[in-house]
């Protein structure tokens, strides 16, 4: 008899997906089944597992992955070239589809396979399942106080390995926005891993004032995907506010430049006369500034509006600036011409400043939905 007209002892599913009534099929029970050896036979129980795992998640859609044991798919595959069966829906996208299915119903919620929610993995080798949630990309404006840094530093001692001094965490215990931050949209998103992207900074010792300044969260593997569009946090220095928080439809691949208000303290060495004040008024008028980058190419930035009161040496400035242009180098000239203490004609050094208003300059653009083939 041709090797091809062996009969194949299959279990029911795997029977029914090789084109069912063949007479070279032999149904048996799924621990015998010459394909899956009863892997379709623990598609209800993964099912229940995986509704159970994604049930913590806030979704709207998910999608259904699966691997199996070494050797199914290499059976059916042997099976089919044997006997010359063409057959469209492998062990695996039948399993996935019944797997959906069955979420699907007990979740009540959609399948979607190009940009789902949350993807369950089913592996059937090792009975379990693994649950990725798209990452969230939030967007808001936070406003702080003095003596707030934007950014966690390092803890100085392990710089960042983890020591007895930082109970381990690698970041000195000191408060930051991004602490703040980090504390906060953890416990309203689950998430564990964050990046951020902030639309400039500023310096500890710097207020930000109303409306804030933007940033985006990346949340990675999020199990809550909607969040209140303010909220506050009250750190050791003061408040950390969030403002105009929304969710952003997908990651940005360009986010918009900026321009903003800063209200600088600052020393010069000698008297400034009303004289020189209304020159650094007038000099400044839209006017373009070089800032001589360290280590990369000299960049043009706009400086719109400078004005200023002086007491004696001490001066008070208010300047509109471009985002990227730094302030105490606009005072003090270094790398940046012209600058106040260049039209000044004295040497001037910025000792604070606050910013007041930033401006978003163009739009966010989000990466286009990329249709992702649906694997098998
Ligand atoms: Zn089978
Ligand atoms: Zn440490």
């Amino acid at each position: 008899m041709p090797v091809e007209l062996e009969a194949y002892r299959l279990c029911r599913r795997c029977a029914e997906r090789e084109g069912g009534g063949s007479p070279a099929f032999e149904i048996v029970p799924g621990r015998d089944c010459f394909i899956c050896y009863g892997v379709m036979d623990q598609v209800e129980r993964m099912s229940k597992v995986a509704a159970s795992r994604a049930r913590p998640y806030q979704l709207r859609t998910f999608s259904v992955g699966v691997s199996v044991p070494d050797g199914v798919q290499e059976r059916e595959d042997e099976l089919r070239s044997r006997m010359k069966l063409k057959g469209s829906e492998t062990i695996k996208t039948q399993a996935a589809r019944l797997v959906a299915m069955q979420v699907s119903r007990e979740l009540g919620k959609k399948v979607d396979r190009q940009r789902p929610d949350v993807n369950l993995l089913v592996d059937f080798g090792a009975k379990d399942v693994t649950v990725a949630s798209k990452p969230v990309f939030y967007y808001g404006r936070y406003t702080k106080p003095a003596g707030v840094a934007q950014r966690r530093s390092f803890c100085e001692e392990c710089r960042g390995a983890g020591c007895r001094k930082c109970r381990n965490t690698g970041y000195r215990r000191k408060p930051s926005v991004e602490g703040a931050l980090r504390e906060k949209l953890g416990r309203l998103s689950g998430s564990k891993k964050m990046t951020f992207t902030w639309l400039g900074s500023e310096d500890e010792e710097s207020r930000v004032y109303p409306p804030g300044r933007p940033f985006v969260a990346e949340l990675k593997n999020p199990r809550k995907r909607r969040f209140p569009r303010n909220f506050g946090a009250r750190l050791k220095g003061g408040l950390v506010s969030v403002s105009a928080g929304r969710v952003l439809p997908s990651k940005p691949v360009r986010i918009p430049s900026f321009r903003f208000v800063t209200r600088i303290k600052a020393t010069a060495s000698t008297r400034v006369t009303p004289e020189a004040l209304s020159e650094l008024h007038s000099r400044f008028i839209r006017t373009p500034v070089t800032f001589e980058r360290p280590h990369n190419r000299p960049t043009v930035k706009i400086v719109y509006k400078v004005t200023a009161k002086a007491r004696g040496k001490t001066l008070l400035i208010e300047a509109e600036l471009d985002g990227g242009l730094p302030v105490k180098r606009f005072v003090s000239g270094e790398l940046v011409s012209p600058s106040v203490s260049e039209v000044l004609k004295t040497e001037v050094g910025c000792r604070s400043f606050d910013v007041l208003r930033v401006r978003e300059i163009g739009e966010f653009v989000f990466a286009e939905v990329t249709r992702v083939k649906e694997e098998n």
